[in-house]
């Protein structure tokens, strides 16, 4: 193992209904990775909070990581986490799962802007790009103004689809104010950026963000970042965060952040 604090701070275990692999089986698997810290981070999509049963799911997570916790003590840290998609668009939820579970690390997205579809089905030929991509930067803008989570997950999640499956080009220039406005507010309010490492196993063949926009960050002054490869089975666990760790040490870091009780701790890159 290169690193010797590598870790994973966005993983999927089978309470999230798209993974398929158990909290214990992703443990294990980071174990024999070498990896110093686990963090869990199943979906809670506050948009069908009920209907989708995300009040019990995520209740569920939780247990299953305090658990793991403890029968991996002494071998790997293992942290509970959620990673709480649209809280714009249902608040209560949001806060109610927030209050219910004394989580250590909470990402916040956005796979859906209000009123449409997650940008992994949304039919490209049918909207306007440009405006669906504004809309995806206020609900961020919102987000964070709103303030209760850790880090920003995936910022640009939707280039994965449009850029990555579709193959459509969007100009990154036309964009770069509205980045800049992400970046800024995040410093602001304390909360980390995080390096989402799934698209390099994808045909976006990239980080979300990626080097340019981790590098703007580092320019404006941010200080706090998280890693994550958002393994959704357990061969993906840890999956490209090495070279995450490459990228934002290119970029002009030297540390990033793990979280418990919500306090980063920056451990170096070494
Ligand atoms: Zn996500
Ligand atoms: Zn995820």
């Amino acid at each position: 193992m290169k690193y010797r604090y590598l870790s994973d701070c966005h993983t999927h275990s089978d309470c999230s209904r798209d993974a398929s692999d158990p909290t214990m089986m992703l443990c294990e698997c980071a174990c024999r990775l070498g990896l110093y810290a686990l963090t869990i981070t199943d979906h809670c999509e506050c948009n069908v909070y009920e209907e989708d049963g995300y009040d019990r799911s995520v209740r569920q997570s939780y247990f299953e990581a305090r658990k793991a916790s403890a029968v991996f003590h002494g071998r790997l840290h293992v942290r509970a986490g959620v990673e709480i998609g649209q809280p714009m668009q249902n608040l209560a939820a949001a806060e109610e799962i927030l209050d219910a579970c004394d989580f250590d690390f909470v990402l916040a997205s956005v796979h859906n802007v209000r009123g449409m579809p997650d940008f992994y089905e949304l039919d490209y030929s049918q909207v306007d790009i440009t405006k669906v991509l504004h809309l995806y930067f206020d609900e961020i803008l919102e987000t964070i103004e709103w303030g209760k989570f850790d880090s920003l997950a995936h910022l640009t999640y939707p280039w994965r689809y449009i850029v990555g499956e579709h193959g459509l080009a969007i100009d990154n220039a036309q964009f770069s104010g509205r980045i800049d406005e992400v970046l800024k507010a995040l410093i602001k309010k304390g909360k980390a950026l995080e390096v989402n490492t799934s698209g390099l196993r994808q045909k976006l063949g990239d980080t979300m963000p990626n080097l340019p926009i981790v590098e703007r960050y580092h320019e404006l002054g941010g200080k706090l970042i998280t890693l994550g490869s958002d393994a959704h089975r357990w061969p993906d666990v840890c999956g490209g965060v090495e070279q995450g760790m490459e990228l934002i040490k290119k970029a002009g870091f030297t540390h990033f952040s793990l979280y418990s009780h919500h306090e980063p701790k920056l451990l170096p890159i070494e």
